[in-house]
């Protein structure tokens, strides 16, 4: 028997299945879809079997046998290897990584060693139970480093301590401790009342445990959150009111005190809605769907209704939300609505903890799956229903390899299914609307809010009078104002400063001009070091200006505030505000965005401060105030979706005002309100805007009117980097048609990091048959000759951003 096998050597150039022989020990236990490791050169490499068959072209002295087995039952369904086959092609990359990013990255290859810990740690030489600390596993270098190779031998023949070589598995052993603590509640007030009273912070905690009985958390959640040494928690852990556990149930943090809810009543766009998705799940036909629902028109309620007709069918569903620790709201939904039949995969999860929650779908223990971006492979067997909410969202593509986007992959599955998509926003992308509007997709809409609230009144702030006016300050009277009464009137706000990535521009703040290049309709970016400003679409550049060129001004600068800044702010103005601030530096820790939230939905807040984190998904009845304080920043991104971005960002926010039954207000601050994707946000009204937009694209040929791809050559030499872009331009120009745009090359907006060089080219295209063939052309060259010279090229067809 002959196992054709997909090896894990992406520097091979050429990316093809080898052929192996299976010996006969094993030849009832493999499966396609098993992993295994195979000699490949001096080395022994991890692989996935594709397919098995009798025959082979490998002369019968140069064929090698399998070297290990790693599964006796696949990891990877059949449907997984198709998809695997078609995402190689589609996203151009190797087929090896289409198969990993499919698996939790428990299971993916890493060739490190690692010790584990199977008996008790104090049986350990005391220098090895030092380098163990309170970890059950620590990596093989580090007993290799430390010079302990043979105490680690004596350990291992101890039977103490195991070696696993194979892949580093975290999935199967927690690396963390947790501490429970007491479920006893008379025994936790006793040991609070033998506490000496002078150790007051001990008493604090031992009470605050007493209403925490039972409860599990790690030593560091415990030590944040009640801002005590780990001293003191240890002090109490000896007397009995925490112990370590092996945390071997399944954690997750939403159930915690999810509430079983029922379906509503439907309106009856929902009705309607619901309908049309029903049939398509009857008829089994792969029908996608756009629901196209302004914000709180009640999507999820429609998510969830369909979601229950699929399981009383007895299939499952796949939910995909844009980035799930920062909704934790969203989930909840879900989980009080199905319970335990839902599984939860997002990145603030550990990888053992993904791990479990992939074992779950895996063995059908659960039926519906609520995940970001890579849940879309969840290893159903029998999937009846897919769902991408806030569709429009970049997060759903993945910017490394393989650079696919799971709206693609939730379609070609719901093929291999027969079932519906449904792909749900209030902002769709433009893509996806002029696809519904083509009817590839089919259109379902929601206009009304669903408790029959109004859409909050949106009023647009022109900074530039402010400044004439002779207010200097971050906020305009108007927010001011509305921030002072929703103070006096114990009503919540949310205040959303707009900064995304580390673009900077240069803008007027007299008349509102960015500066624009002249060939592509796209901000300028601010190089501080040089003083110039660049296009990075076409390299165009120049110097900046020390006047505005429309209004003379010379109040022309660099544009951009920190949340911190904010806040200070904030405390300046209104010092009696209370203020939670969610930023990248606030939520660092793990869990840390739903302390937030719940901090805020208890009221221990008036004010949220935050980024782009807080534009989604929030639902709190008292919020009655959002102030954009800066709606032009992620207008002046070098990128063709700016303006989209744009409305996207200000629609989402304002949508978090007035959801319940108080009426909300909303305060979009801005440099250019004449700019039709901030005028038309006013409204929140989709189409006036998708028209407009549609316009521009076709001006500018951009997506979707044309297809483009974006061409990365990196260097840790900037000559190096630049020489080969051309390279790859030139290359292209000779082999593309006439009608294919070639643009660049010109170096990347952010034009270095991790100290290489990015230059790019941007291919605009609208049908060009042979493009895959050239591409892959191009790649080809680039791993047989351009990555010995420390060339890395990378090829995104449809990138998210430019
Ligand atoms: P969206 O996802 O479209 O922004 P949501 O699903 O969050 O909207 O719904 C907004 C609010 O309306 C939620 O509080 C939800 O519970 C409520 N809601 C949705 N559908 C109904 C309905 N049919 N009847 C009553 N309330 C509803
Ligand atoms: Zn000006
Ligand atoms: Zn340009």
């Amino acid at each position: 028997m002959i196992a054709q096998v997909i090896v894990d050597v992406a520097a091979y150039p050429v990316d093809r299945p080898f052929d192996y022989a299976v010996p006969d020990e094993w030849q009832a236990l493999v499966e396609a879809g098993c992993r295994v490791k195979v000699p490949f050169g001096p080395r022994n490499v991890l692989g996935f079997i594709t397919a098995l068959k009798e025959e082979t072209d490998v002369p019968q002295g140069k064929l090698k046998p399998l070297s290990q087995l790693l599964d006796i039952e696949p990891v990877l369904t059949g449907e997984m290897l198709q998809l695997a086959q078609w995402m190689t092609k589609q996203t151009l990359c190797f087929e090896i990584d289409a198969l990993q990013v499919m698996l939790p990255s428990a299971l993916r290859a890493k060739y490190e060693k690692t010790i584990h810990l199977t008996g008790k740690l104090d049986e350990l030489p005391a220098e090895l139970q030092n380098l163990f600390g309170n970890k059950s596993s620590i990596p093989y270098k580090k007993v290799e480093v430390a010079g302990l190779l043979k105490s680690l031998k004596y350990s291992i023949g101890q039977g103490i301590v195991q070696i696993k070589t194979v892949v580093k598995q975290q999935g199967q052993v927690k690396a963390v401790r947790k501490l429970k603590i007491l479920d006893d509640e008379v025994k936790l007030q006793q040991i609070a009342a033998d506490i000496p009273k002078r150790a007051k912070k001990q008493v604090i905690v031992a009470e605050w445990m007493v209403d925490h009985k039972g409860a599990i958390f790690t030593p560091e959640e415990l030590c944040q959150t009640l801002d005590i040494t780990t001293a003191v928690l240890n002090a109490l852990i000896e007397k009995g009111a925490a112990t370590y556990i092996q945390e071997e149930v399944y954690r997750d943090p939403f159930t915690k005190n999810a509430v079983k809810t029922k379906p509503l009543a439907l309106t009856d766009e929902q009705e309607v809605a619901l309908q049309q998705i029903l049939t398509a799940m009857k008829s089994e036909l792969p029908t996608t769907f756009l629901l196209h629902g302004i914000t709180g028109s009640g999507k999820t309620e429609v998510y969830l209704q369909a979601i229950q007709s699929a399981l009383e069918k007895g299939k499952e569903a796949i939910v995909l939300v844009p980035e799930i620790s920062l909704t934790p709201q969203m989930s909840e939904r879900f989980r009080s609505r199905f319970g335990e039949l839902v599984a939860v995969l997002h990145s603030g999860l550990s990888k053992g903890e993904k791990y479990d929650e992939w074992r779950k779908i895996q063995r059908g223990e659960v039926k519906v799956v609520v995940g970001a971006r890579s849940a879309v492979f969840a290893p159903f067997t029998n999937v009846g229903l897919f769902i991408l909410d806030e569709e429009h969202e970049s997060t759903y593509k993945q910017e490394d390899s393989p650079r696919y986007h799971a709206r693609d992959v939730a379609i070609w599955r719901s093929e291999f299914h027969q079932c519906p998509v449904i792909l749900g926003s209030a902002t769709p992308s433009l893509e996806s609307f002029a696809r519904a509007k083509k009817q590839v997709y089919t259109l379902l809409t929601l206009k009304k809010r669903a408790m029959q609230q109004s859409l909050p009144t949106v009023e647009i702030i022109d900074m530039r009078e402010q400044l004439k006016n002779g207010n200097r300050s971050m906020f305009s009277e108007e927010l001011a104002e509305a921030i002072r009464i929703r103070l006096e009137k114990k009503e919540q706000m949310v205040l959303f400063l707009n900064r995304r990535g580390f673009s900077s521009f240069v803008l007027c703040r007299d008349c509102g001009t960015v500066v624009q290049c002249k060939n592509c309709d796209i901000s300028m970016t601010y190089h501080r070091s040089q003083e110039k400003l660049k296009c990075h679409y076409c390299g165009y550049e120049e110097q900046v200006p020390h006047e505005c060129p429309e209004c003379q001004s010379e109040h022309i600068r660099f544009f951009g505030t920190g949340t911190q800044k904010v806040e200070s702010e904030i405390y300046k103005f209104f010092p009696e505000a209370r203020v939670l601030r969610m930023d990248v530096d606030t939520t660092r820790q793990k869990g840390s965005h739903e302390r937030i939230l719940d901090a805020f939905g208890r009221g221990e807040a008036d004010i949220l401060l935050g980024t782009q984190m807080i534009a989604k998904g929030l639902d709190f009845p008292n919020i009655t105030l959002v102030g954009v304080l800066s709606a032009d920043t992620s207008l002046n991104l070098p990128d063709f979706r700016a303006a989209e971005r744009t409305f996207q960002l200000l629609t989402q926010v304002s949508g978090r005002a007035g959801r319940h039954d108080k009426p909300g207000e909303v305060f979009i601050q801005t440099y250019t309100p004449e700019h039709y994707a901030i005028e038309l946000s006013k409204e929140q009204d989709y189409e006036p805007f998708y028209v407009q937009e549609m316009q521009m694209r076709q001006r500018f040929a951009y997506p979707p009117y044309y297809y483009v791809v974006l061409i990365q050559v990196t260097h840790e030499d900037v000559l190096m980097a630049a020489e080969y872009a051309g390279k790859a331009v030139d290359w292209l120009r000779m082999q593309l048609s006439q009608n294919v745009g070639i643009i660049g090359p010109t170096a990347a907006s952010i034009s270095r990091v991790q100290n290489r060089y990015r230059y790019q080219c941007l291919i605009k295209y609208k049908k060009e048959p042979n493009l895959t063939a050239i591409l892959q052309q191009l790649i080809r060259m680039y791993r047989t000759d351009w990555v010995k010279k420390g060339i890395q090229l990378t090829v995104d067809l449809d990138p998210s951003s430019i």
